[in-house]
């Protein structure tokens, strides 16, 4: 396994895959890695005879400067992690070099994601998704891949991505992966390591409530369900932020379930103590 601190060096290994037009898959990552973000790089390594993994925890999306303080870092665990599921390249770049012109946006500021941007992450974390387009655009720019792999665990900053890139005209192919649970049920999330073991049991009323939300949605109204999930979220000893219904294309919200066949998702974010939390799933079908 290769291991990449420069732009530079990297290209310099990569140019071997683009030169004879073998497609190098790409799997961005703040670390602190699970089997979440390693499902993405297995399903990379099945798809592309290279596979770059970054490692970088990137400021500009932070809102909350504790949260980025308090991130948490493991980067020889990760390199034992990678190497274990035979990740060929890892990049574990400085600030400065992803951004060698300063933290200022750039190339994406002009970038209009509309209502996709402006509802729940996007209201609840105010320059979160800026940062997030500027650091994946600066990233592709350099890794130049052919696909990128995602997790659906985002699935807003998903959309995200995939919205830039059109806009952008990028040449990379965007490739959603499921979501990866514990055993009860609660996402994987490098954010679930700082939860102490009671808010960890709470923690798993998050992927309850989802699963709950999808039976409710059969008898009661998107209203009725967001209250009933908000309240079980409470009850948890959770504090709920957001428990919203909505359309997984263009996530616009839902107000009434259509006999017809269209699919929605709900979207839930909420606390345990100081560590933020989110999880999504369907909750009708299409
Ligand atoms: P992060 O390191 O949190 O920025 O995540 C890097 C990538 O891993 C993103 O595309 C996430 O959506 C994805 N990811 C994180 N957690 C999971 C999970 N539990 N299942 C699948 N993908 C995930």
């Amino acid at each position: 396994m290769y291991i990449f601190k420069t732009a530079k060096d990297l290209n310099r290994h990569l140019q071997i895959y683009r030169d004879k037009k073998r497609p190098v898959g790409f799997v961005p990552t703040m670390g602190a890695l699970h089997q979440g973000h390693l499902s993405l790089v297995k399903r990379s390594l099945a798809d592309n005879p290279c596979t770059v993994c970054s490692i970088f925890v990137n400021p500009t999306q932070f809102n909350e400067s504790s949260d980025l303080a308090k991130y948490p870092r493991s980067p020889e665990r990760d390199l034992e992690l990678l190497h274990n599921v035979g990740c060929d390249v890892v990049f574990m770049p400085a600030v400065a070099e992803v951004y060698p012109k300063g933290l200022q946006f750039e190339d994406t500021a002009q970038l209009d994601f509309g209502s996709l941007a402006k509802v729940m992450e996007g209201a609840h974390r105010p320059g979160h998704f800026d940062g997030v387009a500027q650091v994946v655009k600066r990233l592709i720019d350099i890794v130049q891949p052919d696909r990128m792999y995602m997790g659906q665990k985002d699935y807003q900053q998903l959309l995200i991505v995939r919205s830039m890139v059109q806009q952008l005209a990028l040449p990379v192919e965007v490739v959603a992966c499921p979501i990866v649970r514990e055993a009860d049920g609660l996402a994987m999330s490098s954010r679930n390591q700082r939860l102490t073991a009671e808010q960890r049991q709470q923690a798993a009323a998050i992927s309850d409530v989802l699963r709950q939300a999808a039976q409710w949605a059969a008898v009661h109204t998107p209203e009725e369900v967001a209250q009933k999930a908000l309240r079980a979220l409470e009850e948890a000893g959770l504090e709920p932020e957001y428990f919203t219904l909505a359309d997984p294309v263009d996530l616009s919200p839902v107000h009434r379930f259509s006999e017809e066949e269209e699919a929605v998702m709900a979207f839930v974010a909420a606390r345990a103590g100081e560590i933020r939390l989110i999880d999504n799933g369907l909750v009708k079908k299409g």
